[in-house]
């Protein structure tokens, strides 16, 4: 009930502060519940906290009391930030009116304007799946299907694939194009399902001209809706419809998916988005930056701030341009232009989560999932090669993404001499030069524990 107040409480504060404002200083707030008057708030950094109760605890007291909840004051403390992504900000729709394409019944998800290719960067990581796209987005005829765009979280897939579909209606505005994400195609599924309206579904998805579905490892394990998926997919690729999926990983990796749908998605064209590098990331700053720059007008930046941010800020795209949109209206609040200190001051919680660092038991146990051995497996004395095998890349990533020494990361591993490690990580070199599958594997795991 109180949760749903703040709802909105939120909504209304959205439309009276601004949607940069919202989403800097309010969207970050964690509601912890009212009593006796009292409305409690978990902030990530106590200097969000006492920012908000300084100019904004005025008109959110106001807010919870005409939504019928008597508060009398504010109360914030600092915790650690929830790991999910931000929900999005309850006008975002408002302001942004997305100019889906004309809907003609299709029951797609709206396209983000935002998500175009001129305002998609290009860098080495993600060069070829960015040439991928633009090619398909150019229509024409179908040279690969599907598409199959694969990467970690923020890497640009939603983004590219929106860009697809906005190219293609520029370029052909009566092409039939359904973007929607696999839990929305699920929906959808059961839904008529219920309403018997299973006949029109199939008949509706059967009849576009092209076809994507965002992050389909959703489905995995959801038998019926897979099976749906697969008749769809199939029916489409017949009648040569360009299909573009996209998933967190190669269709190989994705458990839990039948067999007979990796081997169809494996068909077609097959592309990943690698992680940032640092030119990459500076080059979205930058890009990012200029349109900052003119919607706050006059604002300026120190030299040397988004290279710190690119240096400091890895995880994925989406962190780093939150990052950059709380700096740039912190320092249009402040008035004054935004410095070294003031962003290592104003990003301290986004700074710390990405020191984050990645411990050697997430790497035994990731890699033990992975490979579905037992943990204890990992570093029992077992030397079979379905269990020693594991251990070594557990050894090798080890070395590679913690900074903990050979003789240490030998205890870890049951005690095992410096010496075994050592060749344990020679081992895993020698055969990710050999051997693909091994490399992809490898990739994979750094990507999972690295998220
Ligand atoms: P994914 O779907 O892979 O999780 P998104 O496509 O949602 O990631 O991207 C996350 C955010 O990062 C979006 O706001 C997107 O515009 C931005 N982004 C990602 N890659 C790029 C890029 N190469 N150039 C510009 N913006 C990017
Ligand atoms: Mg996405």
């Amino acid at each position: 009930m109180t949760n749903e107040i703040w709802g909105n409480v939120r909504d209304e504060l959205c439309k009276s502060i601004g949607r940069n404002n919202f989403v800097t200083w309010i969207e970050p707030l964690e509601f912890a519940g009212l009593s006796s008057g009292v409305a409690k708030f978990v902030a990530p950094t106590s200097f969000i906290g006492d920012w908000v109760s300084r100019n904004f605890s005025e008109q959110i007291r106001r807010q919870f009391n005409l939504n019928g909840a008597e508060v009398s004051r504010l109360e914030f403390c600092t915790g650690a930030p929830r790991r999910k992504a931000p929900a999005p900000a309850p006008a975002a729709q408002a302001e942004a009116p997305s100019r889906a394409p004309e809907d003609r019944d299709l029951p797609g998800a709206p396209l983000d304007e935002r998500f175009t290719f001129d305002s998609f960067v290009v860098g080495k990581p993600n060069a070829l799946a960015h040439a991928a796209a633009r090619r398909v987005g150019e229509g024409g005829p179908v040279t690969f299907n599907p598409l199959f765009l694969y990467g970690g979280v923020g890497l640009g897939k939603t983004h590219l694939m929106h860009a697809i579909a906005w190219e293609l209606q520029a370029r052909s505005p009566e092409l039939r194009v359904l973007y929607l994400s696999a839990e929305q195609f699920m929906y959808r599924f059961i839904q008529a399902l219920r309403d018997k309206q299973i006949m029109s579904f199939k008949e509706v998805f059967r009849s576009v001209d092209v076809l994507m579905v965002d992050d389909v490892q959703f489905i995995a394990g959801k038998e019926s809706t897979q099976e749906e998926f697969f008749h769809t997919f199939n029916a489409l690729v017949d009648q040569n419809r360009q299909i573009v999926i996209s998933a967190d990983r190669a269709p190989g990796e994705i458990k839990d998916l039948e067999e007979r749908i990796k081997s169809r998605l494996q068909c077609g064209l097959v592309v990943d988005l690698h992680p940032t590098d640092y030119e990459l990331r500076l080059g979205i700053l930058q890009q990012k930056a200029e349109t900052f720059k003119r919607q706050y007008g006059g604002l300026s930046l120190a030299s040397g701030v988004l290279e710190f941010l690119a240096h400091r800020i890895t995880t994925n795209v989406r962190v780093l341009e939150g990052a950059l949109n709380r700096l740039f209206a912190f320092g249009s609040l402040v008035g004054r232009e935004i410095t070294l200190e003031l962003a290592q001051e104003c990003l301290s919680d986004i700074l710390r989560a990405s020191d984050r660092k990645v411990t050697i038991e997430e790497i035994q146990r990731k890699v033990s999932e992975h490979y579905n051995i037992r943990l204890s497996d990992m570093i029992g004395p077992k030397r079979v090669r379905t269990i020693a095998r594991p251990r070594q890349i557990a050894m090798y990533l080890a070395k590679h993404l913690t900074e903990r020494s050979l003789p240490e990361i030998g205890r870890r591993f049951g005690g095992r001499d410096h010496t075994t490690i050592m060749h344990g990580v020679r081992k895993v070199e020698e055969l990710r030069a050999a051997d693909p599958q091994l490399a992809e594997d490898l990739a994979l795991l750094q990507r999972l524990l690295q998220a």
